[in-house]
């Protein structure tokens, strides 16, 4: 292999000799450079140093050995590869040239094509060593960049106000936690090292959120239960990304600890809807008034102005019913007064409810009653079964059916729970807000409240109903084609 260009530097001080050396290297394409004295040749060298040097050994003034070793302790030409060429042919003669940091060593006379052999066997040979130096120092600076960017984590890790964990895929068992995370959870470090998110009952929503952790999908300020250490809740939202450690790959959760705020906003929100409700149930009474036309009878144009009126104070009282209901089962103001109830009773009765606005819909409800024993609170079971129907309905088309049916479920050959699902074939929910509409005024549109005349609220009541049974409530969905919420309420337990 001819390397084209290469710059060879010849120092021979017998001038036959050069001039037949480099004109057979300029034949094959090298640049060469010729001088016949060995000063001569250092300058030359320090100044613009060669790809390789070939090197008399006897030459007057300054011989080959130490032209060499004046090249290998500058560190300009320290590199280059040097070939001795000498008619001196004893071993001795070889060793010496090899110590004065010479690469190769050939005897006058010589043979064109030996000579050339070498030549391109040392540049290449030089050229590797080139490349690997600067992969190696590529390399370095990697190591060097990766080393800051995990000093910079490390730092974050450590002193961000954020609880954040590093969690195993799928188990969710702890790795590294930070100190934040303890303080928040109330945990030691020994505690949660080695632990999964389920052995440490840090929430009731373990189960949901350990199934997502086996999904691809980030997560973003999912809102979350935390049960601390002393068995206090903490709500805190929490966003999941993936990382790899050591060609592994991890959770990293980072929390965000908002449950002064969410006291803040209940207390707000509760105070708010307790003054807006008096006023607003007056307000009623003088719209109710007004439409017996005790105070006078209205034009056509007038009553349709009171139609609107009533239709929103009504909303609004709605509104607040619902803010306020939610607030109580919450805080545990209302606690379930549970007995012994037949489901298949439950779900005649909530489809009776929902039969007119079914009926006025053009929906055709299908209930299958399945009777058997509940310890339930009836009213807000059925108040649960009448929330997913009305949305079912509310949420198709004309002429689509909302099927309601329940079966038992069997753990260890006994029905241990029961699942009650509401089915409609309806325009579906999209999949990364399957989660979300179970919180407080979440809704897939926004102009869902206006034009369906929802609160966003159905639902998180639904949820803390169900929560209040020790059971749980989800939804899987189909765009367009329609979606089923399902409930599942332990039995034969006197909770
Ligand atoms: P709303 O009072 O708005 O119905 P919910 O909490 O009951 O409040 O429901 C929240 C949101 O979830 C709804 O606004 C709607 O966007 C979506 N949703 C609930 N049930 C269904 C359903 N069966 N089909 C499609 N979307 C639904």
């Amino acid at each position: 292999m001819t390397v084209p260009k290469a710059d060879i530097l010849v120092i021979d001080d017998t001038p036959e000799n050069l001039n037949l050396l480099s004109s057979m290297l300029s034949d094959r394409g090298y640049k060469v450079r010729s001088v016949t004295k060995g000063s001569t040749a250092i300058r030359g060298a320090q100044t613009m140093p060669p790809d390789l040097i070939l090197l008399d050994v006897n030459m007057p003034q300054m011989n080959g050995y130490e032209v060499c070793e004046h090249l290998k302790a500058d560190d300009r030409t320290r590199d280059i590869p040097i070939i001795f060429i000498s008619a001196l042919e004893t071993v001795s003669d070889k060793v010496k040239a090899f110590q004065a940091g010479g690469v190769d060593y050939i005897t006058k006379p010589f043979q064109i094509e030996e000579v050339l052999a070498r030549i391109e066997t040392h540049l290449t040979l030089r050229q590797l060593q080139n490349q690997l130096r600067s992969q190696n120092e590529q390399l370095q600076q990697e190591i060097r960049e990766r080393k800051h960017a995990e000093e910079k984590f490390a730092a974050i890790f450590r002193q961000s106000p954020n609880p954040i964990a590093i969690v195993t895929i799928p188990e969710g068992r702890f790795i590294e936690v930070n100190f934040s995370f303890l303080s928040m959870s109330g945990y030691t470090l020994d505690a949660v090292i080695g632990y999964s998110i389920a052995q440490l009952h840090l929430g009731h929503d373990s189960a949901t959120f350990l199934s997502r952790l086996q999904t691809d999908e980030p997560i973003h300020n999912l809102e979350f239960e935390l049960l601390t250490r002393s068995g206090s809740v903490k709500s805190i939202l929490l966003s999941l990304d993936r990382i790899e450690i050591n060609g592994a790959t991890y959770a990293l959760l980072i929390a965000n600890d908002i449950t002064e705020r969410k006291r803040l906003e209940n207390e707000f929100i509760s105070l708010v809807s307790h003054e807006l409700r008096t006023p607003l149930t007056s307000m009623m009474g003088s719209l109710d008034l007004l439409s017996t036309g005790q105070l006078g009878s209205l034009t056509d144009q007038g009553q349709q102005v009171l139609n609107i009126g009533v239709k929103n104070a009504e909303r609004l009282i709605r509104l607040i019913n619902d803010i306020l209901d939610l607030e109580r089962i919450r805080s545990g103001k209302i606690t379930m007064s549970k007995q012994s109830c037949n489901l298949a009773e439950l779900m005649a009765q909530a489809t009776e409810e929902m039969q007119s606005m079914a009926d006025r819909s053009c929906i055709q409800l299908i209930t299958e009653p399945l009777p058997i024993l509940l310890h339930a609170d009836p009213d807000r079971i059925v108040q649960t079964l009448t929330n997913l129907l009305s949305n079912a309905i509310k949420f198709s088309e004309a002429q689509a059916i909302v099927w309601m049916h329940a079966q038992p479920l069997t753990l260890n050959n006994k029905t241990s729970s029961v699942r009650i699902s509401v089915t409609d074939q309806g325009r579906g929910i999209p999949a990364n807000q399957l989660q979300t509409i179970f919180e407080r005024f979440q809704q897939v549109d926004a102009s869902d409240a206006r034009q369906k005349g929802g609160t966003g609220l159905g639902l998180a009541i639904c949820r803390n109903i169900i929560e209040q049974h020790h059971g749980k409530i989800w939804a899987e969905s189909t765009i367009s084609k329609g979606s089923t919420f399902h409930i599942e309420l332990p039995l034969n337990v006197v909770l």
